[in-house]
């Protein structure tokens, strides 16, 4: 009896201080919102009309926002509600910007957020504009709630997260206003939700990325008559670097977040799948599964190593012209503990030709450390992961690609992806970046509960 009572208190304490949704009654002014913001069109330059709605509808709701701007067009905005300062505060982020649209590709229009077949249609219905309307309503209900809070809740919504090569965006904030958005945790897009057979089945949290290191590879040679073969032609110096460095398999190295990974894949992955996914941790059988990721899975081979990957060629002027350069661009991702200027010593040595430099490109993004999973906002993801999406199985995972957390985790913030729910065909046909964009409107409701409960979860006052 004492033991149920005191069970009871625990229960009653932790969750004395969130207050319980009316989540239907407030589909109403997410669906709003986040048509709004679909409907604004936000592509580089532009992201100084979201930045206009944002800061109308925080401050019609009593919560100031400031904006700050390298480039007025581009502007940033930052909100905060203070906690108790017994904490360190939680970062919600988002950017503004999206990529481009060929208008001829959509069935409707691309800023419409068009409502179609349980759809809601239009360029960043997935990038980024479900984690902002999320971000934005937490925002709101924290407020009208008047929930007491043990940190402060620093909403950002950022530019240039898809094109920033002037750092008007995270590089800005980072940079010249990082006092305003310091924090112990952020939470932002960089993860998902996989909808396998009408329900939630994998949560992906994002906790490491890779780091892009891209280099030019110049070969030199003397240039001459076509007709008259050189032992010295840049083009076949150049083709024969590539040739070695494709064959090349850098070293295979995983982290926190790519060994939980490939257990957690193993554990429920059909059995083919999941063999290899066990068999890449055995040191007598990861030759072979790696071999098979490399032809099957090429995305989950590029977590395995620092990729290196041929994508431009520049060489010539003319058919009778032997070129005195010829030149390659590599797309090289790092991972994130990787020491660049050792692995370009390492291409060097595999390349071993005195003819062809690797000349590295200006960096897009700080080398950033993964996020650790031994903390109390992961535990809150998992926690609420199993809440909203009953049955699914929490994995961390670690992105190919960059995203704005770099800056934050590069400055020691923890940070951590989040996203809504997709079956993998919705993804594959209709994704970020993809043609035609679009978000069921099924998922866009559990993932602002999701980001909801986390965020009270780790900052309401308990
Ligand atoms: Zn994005």
């Amino acid at each position: 009896m004492k033991k149920l009572w005191i069970l009871f208190v625990v229960a009653a304490a932790a969750s004395a201080q969130i207050p319980s949704i009316d989540w239907e009654k407030n589909k109403v002014e997410i669906l709003q919102h986040y048509r709004a913001l679909v409907q604004i069109d936000s592509t580089a330059g532009n992201e100084i009309r979201v930045v206009e709605y944002l800061k109308k509808v925080l401050e019609a709701e009593g919560i100031p926002a400031a904006t700050f701007a390298l480039d007025p067009n581009r502007a940033n905005i930052v909100a905060r509600l203070k906690g108790n300062g017994s904490k360190r505060p939680l970062l919600i982020l988002a950017h503004t910007d999206v990529v481009g649209v060929q208008r001829e590709k959509w069935p409707v229009d691309p800023f419409g957020a068009v409502m179609k077949d349980g759809y809601i249609w239009g360029r960043g219905s997935k990038d980024d504009k479900p984690v902002l309307a999320a971000n934005l309503v937490a925002m709101l209900l924290l407020k009208r709630n008047n929930v007491p809070l043990d940190r402060d809740i620093i909403f950002l919504a950022e530019s240039g997260e898809e094109a920033d090569t002037t750092g008007v965006g995270i590089n800005f904030m980072v940079g010249k206003h990082f006092d305003e958005i310091d924090a112990e945790f952020a939470m932002t897009e960089g993860g998902g939700a996989k909808i396998e057979g009408n329900r939630v089945t994998v949560v992906n949290i994002g906790t490491a990325e890779k780091v892009p290191a891209r280099a030019r590879l110049v070969a030199n040679g003397i240039s001459g008559h076509g007709s008259v073969p050189r032992l010295d032609n840049a083009i076949l110096h150049l083709s024969a670097a590539l040739d070695k460095l494709g064959k090349w398999e850098s070293p295979m190295r995983l982290n926190d977040t790519t060994r939980t990974y490939f257990e957690k894949m193993a554990a429920i992955s059909p059995s083919e799948e999941a063999a290899v996914y066990r068999n890449i941790l055995d040191p007598k059988r990861s030759a072979a599964a790696q071999r098979w990721l490399a032809e099957k899975d090429p995305s989950k081979y590029s977590m395995l190593r620092t990729s290196v990957v041929p994508t431009m060629l520049k060489a010539g002027v003319g058919a009778n012209v032997i070129p005195s350069e010829a030149e390659a661009t590599l797309d090289i991702r790092a991972l994130p503990d990787e020491n660049i200027a050792d692995f370009y010593g390492e291409m060097k040595k595999v390349i071993n030709d005195p003819a062809v430099r690797i000349v590295p490109l200006p960096a897009t993004r700080p080398p950033s450390p993964a996020t650790r999973l031994d903390t109390e906002m992961y535990r809150v993801l998992e926690q609420v992961s199993r809440q909203i999406y009953p049955g699914s199985t929490v994995i961390p995972s670690m992105s190919t690609g960059a995203s704005d957390q770099a800056q934050l985790r590069a400055r020691g913030i923890q940070s951590y992806g989040i996203g809504p729910g997709s079956t993998t065909e919705d993804t594959l046909n209709f994704g970020a970046h993809g043609d035609v964009e679009r978000l069921a409107e099924s998922s866009l409701y559990p993932f602002v509960q999701f980001v909801w409960s986390a965020v009270t979860g780790i900052a309401a006052h308990r």
